[in-house]
């Protein structure tokens, strides 16, 4: 029951309900029924019966009868048989009923025929001038409770198809009183899919509460998209605004560092500065990029490259980071693979890659860096033996500022590394995954569909 939806619970409540209530209906109908419809009858046989002495007079001997005592009202059968012998004198007997049944004044009968039952009625009548008489009437039971099924079969069809047209019409009314609640649903399923707050819901007006509760949620979108816009905004002005005194700091310790005079121990504090300064550089420009890439304002300029070539002058200009740690970098890359990427944050894909490699990596360690072409893509992977990432951890190094154990690192890691590349892969049309066991080592796969050959 708890995986059904609202819709389908409300509509199956109320067709429980349309059952039991026809049923409950057919079941008093045929309960009923039967007695009514049989003691309606039985009271018109004796009111036709009754009303026949009318039309019976007596003169000298004989009998006179009114022709209305002939004609058949509400299926009874009337006729007239001396009082004395119980002879038949006038009258109507349906066919298949006895007429030497026995005489029960006053009384009803329900005799048994071949094919049908009679209900018989008599009367016992003096009629001045003849003498006594007996006025019967008959009446078929056989053919009441025929017509009585004849309605009981017409609402046993009738009763479901009813009750079947009111489920469907419930269902369809249900799904329309659903259709904004549904229409909210997917807003939000395609804010999740595409992380854009500027979709809404956008029902016309409308007065009940769903609909209030529409305007709600939009109302309440168009504040979170403002917030953070203000948010990524104010993102955005801080890089901007600590970039260029950074740039100055830099500026100085080079300076400084041109100084002759300058004694060991003042020359090693410097270059701290300078290192420090130069890593809130890189992070301000992570903090940047990212902060224009949530507003929509990055541009990225995509040309054909050889990205074989640019892989290999990347790997190159890591390999001499990496001997600080003693770490060896391979490479096994295709020749002459062509992909449309921006340059700029290619080379700033791979380095992270590497550098993370080469940070989470055991001094003496081994990092490959492979670029293939495999079904329309480019694939490049950066593959280390380093310190791992555990299983808990894996899904989050995409999120911004997750630094699985900050201890672990050198310091130097903002956490924004792995988001940037994230975007970067997304941004040419590819994807990157990471698979990695904690102790032994990681690799990075990244795919970036190549240009098809017609363009
Ligand atoms: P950081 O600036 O901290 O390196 P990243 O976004 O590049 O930020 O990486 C996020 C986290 O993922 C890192 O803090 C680290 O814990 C983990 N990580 C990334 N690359 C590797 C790797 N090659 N080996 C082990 N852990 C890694």
């Amino acid at each position: 029951m708890k995986r059904w939806s609202a819709k389908t619970k409300l509509t199956l409540l109320y067709a429980a309900f349309m059952v039991l209530l026809t049923c409950a209906a057919l079941a008093i109908l045929f309960s009923l029924s039967n007695q009514e419809i049989l003691s309606s009858v039985q009271s018109k046989l004796r009111e036709q019966v009754e009303e026949s002495l009318e039309d019976i007079e007596g003169s000298e001997g004989n009998l006179k009868i009114d022709s209305d005592f002939y004609t058949l009202e509400e299926g009874v059968y009337l006729s007239v048989y001396d009082g004395q012998d119980g002879e038949f004198l006038y009258g109507m007997i349906p066919a298949g009923f006895d007429a030497q049944a026995d005489f029960m004044p006053d009384g009803l009968q329900t005799i048994k025929g071949r094919n049908e039952s009679w209900y018989v009625f008599d009367l016992s009548f003096r009629a001045d001038g003849y003498g006594e008489v007996y006025v019967r009437g008959i009446t078929s039971v056989t053919r009441a409770e025929n017509s009585m099924r004849v309605t009981l079969r017409f609402a046993l069809i009738l009763l479901p198809l009813l009750a079947a047209i009111t489920i469907i019409t419930c269902y369809r009314f249900i799904r329309r009183a659903f259709l904004p609640v549904k229409k909210m649903t997917e807003t939000v399923q395609k804010i999740q899919r595409e992380r854009s707050l500027s979709m809404r819901v956008g029902l016309p007006e409308g007065k009940d509460e769903i609909y209030y509760l529409a305007a709600t949620f939009d109302n309440m979108l168009e504040d979170l998209e403002e917030s953070f816009h203000r948010e990524r905004q104010f993102t955005s002005d801080v890089s901007h605004e600590l970039r260029t005194p950074v740039t100055v700091i830099l500026m100085q310790c080079e300076e400084i560092l041109q100084d002759p005079a300058l004694s060991e121990e003042q020359r090693r504090q410097t270059e701290v500065i300078k290192k420090k300064a130069e890593e809130i550089s890189s992070m301000i420009s992570q903090l940047l990029l990212l902060s224009r890439a949530d507003q929509g304002r990055q541009v990225i300029q995509k040309e054909l490259l050889d990205i074989s070539e640019l892989t290999e002058m990347i790997v190159e200009e890591q390999t001499i980071l990496a001997r600080e740690k003693e770490i060896m970098i391979t490479e096994t890359i295709e020749e002459g693979i062509y992909a449309a990427v921006d340059e700029s944050l290619y080379i700033r894909l791979l380095v992270n890659l590497i550098s993370n490699s080469i940070s989470y990596g055991k001094r003496g360690g081994h990092t490959e860096v492979s670029l293939q072409q495999k079904d329309g893509a480019a694939v490049l992977q950066v593959k280390d033996d380093g310190i791992g990432i555990s299983k808990e951890d894996l899904p989050h190094i995409w999120d911004r500022f997750f630094r699985a154990d900050s201890a672990r690192s050198d310091g130097s890691h903002s956490g924004l590394g792995l988001s940037m590349v994230k975007w970067i892969a997304k941004e040419h049309g590819g994807d990157i995954e990471a698979e990695s066991v904690l102790g032994e080592g990681s690799r990075f796969i990244c795919r970036i569909p190549l240009p098809s050959k017609e363009n």
